[in-house]
């Protein structure tokens, strides 16, 4: 399978390791790791180990490979509310300029309470 990455990205680095990260899942196509700075307790990111700026830019091997990983990552943080999120472009708020899906927990008043 093609791999691409670039030395500059942040996220190619932290599928290398180079930079740190509480990592969730690997299979040979993803990298998922909790967001550093979480919306919600939980809020994770699913990224393709293959450097695309934007979505459409990304080989749909990759693309299909993501939605059941964001998957088993909601099942696994038993979050019945949540939003999966995916920012192209900066006007569209994307800081990060390597496709990634966010998966943002919405805790209810019951999850907080104690
Ligand atoms: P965007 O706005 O591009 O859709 O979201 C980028 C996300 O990446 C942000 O939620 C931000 O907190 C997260 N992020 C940026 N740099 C790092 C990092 O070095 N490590 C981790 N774990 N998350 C990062
Ligand atoms: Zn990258």
């Amino acid at each position: 399978m093609a791999t691409k990455s670039l030395s500059t990205c942040i996220f190619c680095k932290i599928i290398k390791g180079d930079i740190p990260s509480y990592k969730l899942i690997e299979t040979d196509q993803l990298f998922s790791f909790l967001d550093i700075g979480p919306l919600s307790r939980g809020h994770a990111l699913v990224i393709p180990k293959y450097h695309a700026e934007k979505m459409h830019e990304l080989p749909d091997e990759y693309l299909s490979a993501t939605l059941p990983v964001a998957k088993k990552i909601a099942l696994a943080l038993g979050c019945e509310n949540y939003n999966i999120l995916q920012n192209n472009g900066k006007i569209a708020h994307q800081e990060v300029n390597h496709v990634h899906f966010h998966i943002i927990p919405k805790p209810s008043e019951s999850d907080t309470e104690g």
